[in-house]
């Protein structure tokens, strides 16, 4: 890495506000996943004015920008995701949704924001004299809060011409103090696959259960013995999990329901535990259902695959971490999540780590919600450390 780290983080530090804007017209206009019309068309006029090669609608509503180095080498992906939920936010910052209904609670608006602010980072430095040897290319990403954007841009070419050899990203996470990042070597998030089981019984009068097949009671007995595939047929020491996150049924108190709905979200961090759960599954609901004389109907879904960090890239991200920020501000983590993130399809397409961005203040009183909270902020001086990081990483790479 010919860049100083002192470089690096002065331009990051200049570049701050402008992200910091970026940032907030994005919070304050939040969009949906494959609606992210608005916030792509931010993106891709920002990439093409700092002289990038653009292309939209990739998969979607993604956006890809290339910056092609003075001569041949590697190409190193960086991604951000752009999408916001349908959550309405409880806030009272000047820069709140605007938008009835939708927010940005999972820091997607900071990732695309960080991720511009890299991009610039990365095209001064380039267009300042330093060769760089390969390319950088940045995916923007829609959807992934579901159904998920990496996929359709995949298919759609983002990982080739010039194909990538090494990809990515990171995920702002306000249980980590601003100024620190986060890297788990291996598997660092699930599986997140769905299951759809409706219950078919017998409807009848509440008083005469014997003349019915009671669903309530079949999808209760379902639900529970559910929970064995987790904890009798899953190693103590290996991950799944089992979620029936939904549950409808019936009319009143007095009628007995024919028919129950139910909706699972199932998850592993191995592909082999992954695999067998589907069969677990079904022979649990068949037997359950078959012994109470109900009959049923098991839709099964599969997701985003488990999230699985090269070694060499995690090292790579840590070592770059800790010149940039200082040892004692990467976090090695020692533990997966159950959570998901798409990010895990670049990730399967060529090496990568996706890492946590501190964004917590305690003093400022920001980023003290988790994702997904109607109350979620950040502390936005933490995307200079974002983008110092991810523009090392990409420069060490490239020279290696
Ligand atoms: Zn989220
Ligand atoms: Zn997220």
């Amino acid at each position: 890495m010919r860049s100083s780290v002192d470089d690096i983080r002065n331009r990051a530090e200049a570049i701050l506000p402008e992200v910091v804007q970026l940032r907030r017209q994005f919070h304050m206009n939040p969009e949906l996943g494959m609606e992210e019309f608005e916030t792509a068309e931010t993106v891709a006029r920002y990439l093409d004015n700092l002289g990038l090669e653009v292309c939209t609608e990739v998969g979607g509503t993604g956006v890809v920008g290339l910056l092609r180095g003075s001569s041949p080498g590697k190409t190193v992906a960086l991604r951000a995701d752009m999408d916001a939920l349908p959550i309405e936010q409880d806030s009272d910052a000047d820069y709140a949704s605007k938008v009835p209904g939708k927010m940005h609670a999972c820091g997607h608006d900071a990732h695309t924001a960080n991720l511009l602010g890299t991009a610039r980072l990365l095209a001064e430095i380039t267009s300042g004299g330093e060769k760089l040897a390969g390319n950088v290319k940045f995916l923007f990403q829609p959807a992934e809060e579901g159904p998920g954007g990496a996929e359709p841009m995949i298919a759609d070419g983002a990982m080739r011409d010039p194909d990538v050899d090494a990809v990515f990203g990171l995920h702002v996470h306000t249980n980590l103090p601003t100024g620190q990042i986060a890297v788990k070597e291996g598997v660092s998030s699930a599986s997140a696959d769905g299951a759809r089981i409706a219950i078919l019984g017998q409807g009848g009068h509440g008083a005469h259960p014997e003349q019915t097949v009671d669903s309530v009671v079949v999808a209760a007995h379902v639900v529970t013995a559910l929970q064995t595939v987790v904890s009798r047929e899953t190693g103590p020491t290996d991950s799944a999990v089992i979620t029936v996150g939904t549950i409808k049924g019936g009319f009143r108190s007095n009628v007995i329901a024919p028919r129950v709905d139910m909706e699972a979200t199932v998850r592993a961090l191995t592909p082999e535990i992954r695999e067998a759960l589907p069969g677990r599954i079904e022979r649990i609901v068949k037997g359950v259902t078959e012994s109470m004389r109900a009959d049923y109907e098991l839709e099964y879904s599969f997701g985003y695959p488990p999230l699985k960090n090269d070694s060499a890239m995690a090292q790579l991200v840590s070592e770059v971490g800790q010149r940039v920020l200082g040892d004692e501000c990467v976090i090695q983590l020692g533990e997966a999540s159950l959570g998901a993130e798409d990010f895990g399809y670049f990730a399967s397409e060529a090496p990568g780590c996706f890492f946590r961005l501190g964004v917590s203040d305690e003093e400022k009183g920001l980023g003290l919600y988790p994702g997904h909270n109607p109350r979620f902020d950040i502390d936005e001086s933490a995307l200079s450390v974002g983008m110092s990081v991810m523009a090392a990483v990409a420069l060490e790479y490239l020279s290696q």
